[in-house]
């Protein structure tokens, strides 16, 4: 026999590479953002800070200027903010710069300088950023005259901050990588490892090894895929037993009457052949046991042909009082050998279902009460709508040992046979109920058995009930 192989798809990804890519983007993606509103909102704050410190040294530098008598006092008390980064100049009115001494100012920045404060009057003052720098410029007075101050912060301190922090963000976003490369690679190795366990696990079960155990995950959703595989190779085992049940059952229940049907007619053939009365004894059972035959495959057919969905349900609407009875009448032969039929039926019910199949049904509750009833030979059949008008209950009683508590539910199982009536001459072949079963399932109609021991028991269908459809 040719191996089969396990197929592979080759295109795939591995869950350990999409784990680890998708990791990584996530992080990198958290880290850009982190970097972003950072360096923002950063910037920002530094930015006020700066200016609200120009501002303050600027207002105080206006006071010291007006009040001051002393040129040299006036620009060591000006050099002192140097440390902070903040430059104090003060221009004449001709437009010279008095002092700092030691420091000379671009020509840029004047520019800019009197594009701002040349209009300034005496006493007024304004902010501008410009160059790199936060600027406070002030018209003031000096020396008994009028001079023009400019307080400018240099900004640079910003940047060299903002580049430590960027500095520090790319450390972390290295050690960020390298943790999610870890974790990733753990967690898909722990999920890949639960997976591969269960693909190996499942290839055992194909091979028919139904020993297996999917073992319990660590997650939820890995544990439910184990759960759902344990089902299925319970499933699949239960579905290889039956069929080997079937298998078993079937040529058992074709092998006796097939002896017999041998064993008569050699007798026939050798002993009672001119003897018409052994003869037709002989012969009566051979037909006998050809119907137990017929019997059987038509049972083995309705199984398969029910339980294979082949078959469609061909529902319609019709008068199962009518129905009833006519099954009833085909019973009929039976009064012959003691059999009493009691019907206490309704008239004109209808229903809506398919009939074929519902007198299946019926035909198979209606035979295993007269082959279970007891020494009475009396089966009770009753029809009879429900008090809200809506469902027809179908009750067929017998009167013989009834059925244990234990078996009730077994009952409606393929092949089972209980053991205590198994002995009985009965012609079952133990598929009957699973046919009622499927049919009433199909149709989703209520049904059921009650019994009880030594008394015997009743089987029930409840059918829908409908207006009768005009003629
Ligand atoms: P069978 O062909 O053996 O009757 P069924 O599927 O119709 O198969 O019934 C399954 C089993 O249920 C029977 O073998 C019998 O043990 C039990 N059973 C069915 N109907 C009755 C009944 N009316 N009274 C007692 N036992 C019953």
């Amino acid at each position: 026999m040719k191996s089969e192989k396990k197929p592979k798809n080759l295109r795939l990804k591995s869950v350990n590479i999409a784990m680890f890519g998708y990791f990584c983007l996530l992080s990198v993606l958290l880290i850009l953002l982190v970097d972003v509103t950072f360096y923002l909102v950063m910037e920002a704050t530094l930015e006020n800070q700066a200016l609200t410190r120009v501002k303050s040294v600027g207002e105080e530098a206006a006071v010291q200027t007006s009040f001051s008598a002393d040129p040299e006092r006036l620009a060591i008390g000006f050099s002192r903010f140097r440390e902070e980064g903040i430059n104090i100049f003060l221009f004449s009115a001709e437009g010279e710069q008095i002092m700092p001494a030691d420091i000379e100012i671009s020509q840029n920045r004047v520019e800019e300088f009197y594009a701002h404060a040349g209009e300034l009057k005496q006493g007024e003052n304004c902010y501008y950023r410009a160059s790199g720098y936060a600027n406070y410029a002030a018209c003031v007075q000096y020396l008994g005259g009028e001079a023009k101050l400019l307080v400018s912060y240099s900004l640079s301190f910003i940047g060299d901050a903002v580049g430590k922090i960027q500095l520090y963000l790319l450390l972390i976003s290295a050690v960020v990588l390298v943790l999610a490369f870890i974790i990733s690679y753990n967690l898909s190795q722990k999920l890949t490892r639960g997976l591969k366990t269960m693909s190996d696990t499942a290839v055992l079960l194909a091979k028919g090894d139904y020993n297996v155990s999917f073992a319990n995950a660590d997650y939820n959703e890995m544990a439910q895929l184990s759960d759902t595989l344990n089902y299925v190779r319970d499933e699949v085992k239960k579905s290889r037993d039956f069929q080997r049940e079937i298998l078993a059952n079937v040529t058992h229940d074709l092998k006796t009457p097939l002896t017999m049907i041998k064993a008569y007619a050699s007798m026939i053939q050798e002993i009672s052949g001119d003897n018409p009365e052994k003869r037709n004894k002989h012969l009566q059972v051979i037909i006998d046991e050809t119907d137990r035959l017929t019997g059987l495959v038509n049972d083995v057919l309705s199984v398969s042909k029910v339980s294979s969905n082949i078959s469609q349900l061909n529902k319609k609407v019709f008068n199962l009082t009518e129905f009833l009875y006519g099954i009833i009448n085909k019973f009929g032969y039976l009064s012959e050998s003691g059999y009493t039929l009691m019907v206490d039926i309704g008239s004109d019910l209808y229903t809506l279902a398919d009939e074929e199949k519902i007198e299946q049904v019926i035909y198979n509750l209606l035979g295993n009460a007269v082959s279970y009833t007891g020494e009475d030979k009396t089966v009770y059949i009753s029809l009879k709508k429900s008090m809200d008008g809506t469902r027809i209950k179908l009750s067929v009683r017998d009167t013989g040992k009834g059925i244990s508590k234990e078996e009730l539910p077994n009952i409606w199982d393929r092949y089972y046979r209980s053991e205590e009536n198994h002995n009985r001459p009965v012609k079952g072949t133990g598929l009957g109920l699973s046919i009622v079963k499927a049919v009433l399932e199909a149709h989703s109609f209520d049904f059921g058995a009650d019994s009880e021991q030594g008394k015997g028991s009743v089987f029930w269908v409840d059918f829908p009930c409908v207006p009768a459809t005009p003629e």
